[in-house]
């Protein structure tokens, strides 16, 4: 039986994307190949706030998930990553994984909610794990899978076939296959705001994979003009590479007060471009909490 180091798993509303307002159960995965600590900050200018929650981590360690403070720079999850923090995330059984999963569905049953694998970076250690976890009994009845990944990472062969045979068959939802439209790939691809390296972070070829298996669109972090203006040329890559999904602004703002700052401009800048605004409804719903 395999096992996945989770960060935090939790059943909510998707707040961003395509399936914004959905319930949804929430796997968190740990590690990222990201840092992230430029959202937020001036232009060339790094936030120290995660790493200085891990400092006091050290001294006073923190016990729960649900005790971490929010940060308004830098990752919002940064204790999905950040080594220091590790210890709070629990390798767990995939058997344990589905067990908890049905514990928090509100009838401990898979209905109409969707499952959401997110992290850190979903894709980046745990492909070999999810066959397992996905082909469970009482995974049976889940009907839509999105992956919320940063469109770094490419799909082993083993797991692109496993997502391809989950999408067909029939085994699945009552009334047979669940088709393309069930797998979702929701790619935040990093611009330069994040802190990012442009050419570490764009990938093109991974997500047009991607799109041949499920369906994907890309949702950019934006805040002034000037990420805007990235987000333009960062597009213009991926269509020459063939990307045909939709594109998304969403506003930095893992907090209230920064959140606030910008989404109504960007949904403007969304708006004029003929592009798709994807809120971040967990902020004014929950304040992001962790587990939210
Ligand atoms: S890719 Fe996502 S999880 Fe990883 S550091 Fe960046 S924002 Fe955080």
């Amino acid at each position: 039986m395999s096992k996945i180091k989770i960060a935090e798993l939790f059943y909510s509303i998707q707040g961003e994307g395509r399936y914004m307002g959905v319930p949804s159960v929430f796997l968190r995965t740990f590690g990222c190949n990201f840092k992230c600590a430029g959202f937020g900050m001036e232009r060339g200018i790094l936030s120290a706030e995660a790493e200085q929650l891990a400092l006091v981590h050290e001294v006073t360690p923190f016990k729960r998930y649900e005790e971490l403070p929010l940060v308004s720079t830098g990752c919002d999850s940064y204790a999905s990553w950040h080594p220091s923090f590790k210890d709070l995330s629990p390798m767990l059984t995939t058997d344990a994984i589905v067990d908890r999963t049905m514990e928090i569905l509100p009838f401990n049953e898979w209905r109409d909610e969707h499952l959401v694998i997110t992290g850190g970076e979903p894709l980046l250690g745990w492909q070999r794990a999810y066959p397992d976890l996905l082909s469970h009994e009482k995974m049976k009845g889940l009907k839509e899978i999105t992956f919320e990944t940063n469109g770094t990472q490419e799909l082993s062969k083993e797991f692109r076939h496993y997502l391809l045979d989950w999408t067909l068959n029939p085994r699945g939802t009552p009334g047979g296959k669940r088709g393309y439209e069930a797998l979702t790939f929701s790619v935040s691809a990093k611009l330069p705001c994040s802190g990012e390296k442009w050419e570490d972070a764009i990938k093109p070829e991974v997500v047009c994979s991607y799109e041949e298996i499920g369906h994907t669109y890309l949702k950019f972090v934006v805040a002034t003009e000037q990420d805007f203006a990235d987000a333009e040329c960062a597009i213009g890559a991926y269509r020459k590479a063939g990307f045909k999904g939709h594109v998304y602004l969403m506003p930095v703002g893992g907090v209230e007060s920064v959140y606030a700052l910008n989404n109504r401009r960007v949904a403007e800048l969304a708006m004029k471009n003929g592009l798709r605004y994807s809120d971040r409804l967990q902020v004014p719903l929950f304040k992001n909490e962790w587990g939210t």
